[in-house]
């Protein structure tokens, strides 16, 4: 970066020692620099005035020019408040104070003219402006324009720079810029591909705005530039991985590989599974550790994908894990696997919570000794005592229910990292992929199998429900299932669990024995009831199911058709997708009933619209991002780590791809970023990747 943008903040007129400690220590400016990249938040339209009588049709704030009518004080102590009644041509509102009062008064002076501004609000059958911001009309301030806002703190506004005073320092400094050449410290390529501003116009435009769509237009610089930093980092991130992490290299697919795809393999695989073991057979014959997150719709195909790759490392004399949140999946897979691993001779064993102790013993045995080939199960598999004899891949299924530091224990079960292969049924919209995976490779199976029917969704509300049950029976009669399923959050532990038992009573009683047969599963059974359970519907002898959320990842049950989701309203996006998909398996009309009360928030219709008009995971992804915000979606852990400053990753994605295309172009071409063009690219990643000393080794 320019030098002069290294200036520190103290020598800005107006700063001075004690206000800068302050800029450090509340927001972390420290140079000319970071005050320039401290953006506003938001701006103000101070370009217009409205009158009084059209207040109750303006959104929000207000602007008004007009006499101070009266002045009372009413109250006493806290109770105390200042009421000014404020008079335009149209009509009068209130204005009021309850601080500050004795330093306003005297200002409130009579017949003169004021500007107020502020967010007008209905209090009885009056509006007033609480704490307007108000001053006498002048002739420099009837015409303000578009006014930033800046982000400020407690201790800030008492020393004077509440977002008013911060603006004044902005400005300071931009009037010194004026005399300054600054190299463009973006390539020169993309300036002239997007037009972007020069730094020192962008500037302006952003912190001194004349005209909305230039101020659009020059954050939009600051955000490519933002994402850039990024993105660069972390391909470089990626590359410098890739280089130090060697993998075991599986040179050729084998034989036990080819027999099973041509004798064992059940069905044809489509495009999209044949694409991806394309992209993992890249990866483990590449000499480099595989990290690979495979994401696919529910229903898509990711298991068969997964014990293919294990096959590949089987050939090779490696042993497999495969690891799953949750009991009934782990053995779920684990059954899966082992019907198709029948005749191959390859042995699977399973290893979870519940596994006994003699059993246990057997199989670290066995693992040891290599005989044990694919180890399928839960958290059981990272416990120390878990030795392999050759780890060489590691599947891990439902990724974001594991950290980071659980994905590494499964990597130091061998000398040589094991190539890791991640798999989600919970699409991440793509925004959020490439910057939060953006240090992994990423595969997406987009198609579906052959032959399935879309499912039908469909939202009813609790008056409906005779007609909804009855339609169940109908379902039942031609021979499907049913899953019924409440709604299980923690807060609400005991009124869930009374809900799903009330639930379970009254569904026994609408479907009554002998014709109908009911399962319940939920978190609080014992996990060989809750098998027995399982196991009674997955083998038919049940017809309906009533569960909580337990059942949300990767249960596969092909003849169940329904899907009654209760109090829907009360669930995320992507879990109600999630259950949705545990039907639609099987080759018949597959069906989610979205059950809700009667009165719906904005955002739960949103949610409710969404699943009704898409079966796209995707899509609905997309949504989610909209509605919860890229830290509630990634969890705040993976969020925290990156800290943006202008960009927005739920409304910037189209920035962030343009990002990570310049970001790529630029690294292919000059993989140190050592051309002259590049230079402060390169500063800026050295900034960022000084936990990584060795990045310049790269080649
Ligand atoms: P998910 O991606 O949700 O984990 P699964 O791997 O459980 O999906 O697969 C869902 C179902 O689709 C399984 O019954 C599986 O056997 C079947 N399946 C997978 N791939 C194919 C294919 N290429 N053709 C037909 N059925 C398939
Ligand atoms: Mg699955």
């Amino acid at each position: 970066m320019n030098s002069w943008l290294e200036t520190k903040i103290e020598f800005l007129k107006g700063v001075g020692p004690q206000r800068a400690k302050l800029l450090h220590d509340e927001l972390s400016i420290f140079t000319f620099h970071d005050l320039l990249l401290h953006f506003p938040f938001r701006y103000q339209d101070r370009s217009q005035f409205q009158f009084v009588k059209d207040i109750p049709f303006v959104d929000g704030f207000v602007q008004l020019k007009g006499i101070i009518r009266s002045v009372t004080e009413t109250g006493i102590g806290r109770q105390k408040r200042l009421t000014a009644k404020f008079q335009d041509n149209t009509g009068t509102i209130d204005l009021i104070w309850f601080q500050g009062i004795n330093f306003i008064k005297p200002t409130l002076k009579p017949n003169t003219e004021f500007i107020a501004f502020g967010k007008a609000k209905l209090y009885g059958n009056t509006w007033n402006i609480a704490h307007p911001e108000l001053s006498i009309l002048q002739p420099e301030n009837s015409q303000l324009g578009w006014q930033p806002m800046y982000s400020s703190t407690e201790k800030l506004t008492s020393a004077g720079l509440h977002s008013k005073g911060i603006h004044r320092l902005v400005l300071t400094l931009l009037e010194q810029m004026k005399g300054i050449h600054f190299a463009e410290n973006i390539p020169h390529f993309v300036v002239q591909k997007y037009k972007l501003f020069d730094f020192v116009s962008a500037s302006f435009h952003v912190h001194a705005p004349t005209n909305f769509e230039q101020t659009t237009h020059a954050r939009n610089r600051f955000k490519i530039e933002e994402l850039l930093h990024l993105q660069i980092e972390l391909l470089l991130r990626k590359a410098i991985n890739t280089q130090k992490n060697k993998g075991i290299v599986i040179e050729k697919i084998g034989k036990l590989f080819n027999s099973f795809y041509e004798k064992n393999l059940p069905f044809p695989l489509t495009d999209a599974q044949k694409r991806v073991l394309r992209e993992i057979f890249k990866d483990l014959k590449s000499g480099h550790q595989m990290n690979r997150l495979l994401q696919g719709d529910v229903g898509s195909g990711k298991t068969v994908v997964a014990l293919l790759t294990m096959l590949m490392g089987i050939d090779s004399g490696l042993q497999s894990a495969l690891m799953a949140p949750t009991e009934i999946l782990a053995s779920q897979h684990f059954k899966g696997i082992a019907d198709l691993l029948m005749n191959t001779g390859i042995n699977a064993a399973l290893l979870t919570g519940s596994t006994k102790k003699s059993e246990r013993k057997i199989i670290h045995e066995k693992l040891k000794s290599g005989e044990i080939q694919i180890l399928i199960g839960t958290h059981a598999l990272l416990e120390d005592v878990v030795e392999f004899q050759n780890l060489g891949i590691v599947v891990i299924d439902e990724q974001h229910r594991f950290g980071v530091e659980q994905r590494s224990k499964l990597w130091k079960k061998n000398t040589v990292n094991p190539h890791v292969l991640v798999m989600t049924a919970t699409p991440i919209p793509r925004t959020l992929a490439m910057t939060f995976y953006g240090d992994l490779d990423v595969s997406v199976i987009d198609e579906l199998p052959p032959g399935r029917k879309p499912i039908t969704t469909k939202h009813y509300f609790e008056k409906d429900r005779l007609q909804v049950f009855e339609f169940i029976r109908k379902e039942i009669q031609k021979g499907r299932q049913v899953y019924i399923v409440y709604p299980l959050i923690e807060e609400s532990e005991t009124l869930d669990y009374q809900n799903l038992t009330a639930g379970f009573e009254s569904i026994s009683r609408s479907f009554p024995l002998p014709h109908y047969r009911v399962s319940i599963v939920h978190g609080k059974l014992k996990p060989d009831i809750k098998d027995y359970e399982m196991q009674q519907f997955v083998s038919g002898i049940t017809q309906i199911m009533v569960a909580t959320t337990v059942i949300e990842v990767g249960v596969n049950v092909p003849n169940a058709s329904v899907m009654l989701i209760e109090s829907a309203e009360r669930f995320g996006l992507s879990q109600l997708h999630q259950l949705r998909g545990r039907v639609g398996r099987g080759a018949e009309q597959s069906f989610c009933l979205l059950m809700t009360g009667n009165k719906l928030s904005s955002d739960s219709k949103k949610r409710i619209n969404t699943m009704v008009r898409t079966n796209d995971g995707f899509e609905i992804s997309e949504v989610d991002l909209q509605l919860r915000g890229p830290g509630d979606i990634m969890g705040t852990q993976q969020s925290g780590t990156i800290d943006l400053k202008i960009a927005d990753l739920a409304k910037d994605g189209p920035l962030v791809a343009i990002a990570r295309e310049l970001a790529r172009e630029i690294i292919n071409s000059d993989p140190r970023l050592e051309k002259p063009e590049h230079v402060f690219l390169r500063q800026e990643a050295i900034k960022r990747l000084k936990d990584k000393p060795n990045w310049a080794e790269i080649s």
